[in-house]
């Protein structure tokens, strides 16, 4: 996928079309920003439970018939800054995309 540097795009802080820099950031996963939030292996781990014996769902074999392939494509996850008033804001939906190019016209 090829996206311009420098898009034209409604400001909602100026309201009004303003030439806008396109960035592109990384999206955070729940378990990359809060380790801790969801439970399971980590704070299975911290708890020390991992010592000896049967360690439930985590002694069976990985993938275990669910959850097997990786999808192939990542949601594209843009910054918008104005180029005017310099606040930025996000894209709303992100499309399926294998690569992000940034090109300039
Ligand atoms: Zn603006």
């Amino acid at each position: 996928m090829k996206v311009p540097k420098e898009k034209k795009r409604h400001c909602p802080f100026c309201k009004k079309h303003t030439n806008h820099k396109v960035e592109l950031s990384k999206k955070r996963t729940v378990s990359t920003a809060h380790p801790l939030s969801r439970g399971g292996k980590i704070r299975a781990k911290l708890r020390g439970r991992f010592g000896s014996g049967n360690k439930g769902r985590y002694s069976k074999p990985p993938g275990g018939g669910k959850m097997t392939g990786k999808k192939q494509t990542k949601k594209t996850d843009f910054r918008y800054t104005c180029t005017v008033c310099k606040k930025a804001h996000i894209q709303n939906s992100g499309i399926r995309a294998k690569k992000v190019e940034f090109i300039a016209y």
